[in-house]
């Protein structure tokens, strides 16, 4: 069985970003592709939006109504509910494909698993440090379990080597368990990464 790895499509050199560019990362596509089977995801363009495109962020309207996906030009173009509709159908496609990893886009308002700005209806930035982009956080809230890294933090030697080790164990994890979850198969599995269990507990 081959190891599965999401990618935001951008990320893999697909001219799907809303300048009609792209965000190619070397690391993913010349180091570690070999070894994957990658599958490109372009939330916004799965949602009907074209490339050009107008471009799009995370309003915040407060409480009652909550973030919304819009244009940042005419925040009357709202695509919440389609990319939420979206991102809950590809999740469960991808939960089903026992994907091992995800690499997505830094800082979008789609793909961003992080640090996303999110802004206020006076057009200040209410915050960059508690955005997440929609698709990626059903993704997180669908499949808890699964490696994402986005692909700048991928520069950083000692993410990368966390997120690829991840994406192994959890490869092996699939492995293991592929004939069934029995108390043998549980044991061996934690016996082979003792250790690992042991570095990582506090
Ligand atoms: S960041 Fe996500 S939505 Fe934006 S172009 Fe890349 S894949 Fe598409």
């Amino acid at each position: 069985m081959s190891i599965k790895v999401g990618v935001s499509a951008c990320v893999i050199g697909d001219k799907v970003r809303f300048d009609g560019g792209h965000k190619r990362s070397a690391f993913l596509m010349e180091d570690l592709a070999p070894f994957i089977d990658l599958v490109p995801v372009c939330p916004e363009v799965g949602i009907g939006l074209s490339v050009p495109r107008p471009t799009i962020r995370l309003l915040d309207r407060g409480e009652t109504i909550g973030v919304r996906l819009v244009e940042t030009k005419d925040s009357t173009a709202d695509y919440t509910e389609k990319m939420v509709a979206f991102s809950q159908k590809k999740a469960n496609q991808l939960a089903d494909m026992d994907l091992c990893g995800y690499v997505v886009c830094a800082k979008s308002p789609t793909c961003g698993m992080e640090r996303v700005k999110l802004y206020r209806e006076n057009g200040y930035v209410a915050s960059e440090k508690i955005g997440v982009g929609l698709y990626t956080k059903e993704l997180m809230e669908r499949m808890p379990w699964l490696p994402i890294e986005e692909d700048g933090r991928l520069h950083d030697p000692m993410l990368r080597e966390n997120f690829v080790f991840r994406m192994f164990a959890l490869k092996d994890f699939y492995d293991s368990m592929a004939d069934g979850i029995s108390r043998r198969a549980i044991v061996e599995f934690h016996s082979r990464y003792k250790l690992v269990l042991m570095a990582h507990s506090c």
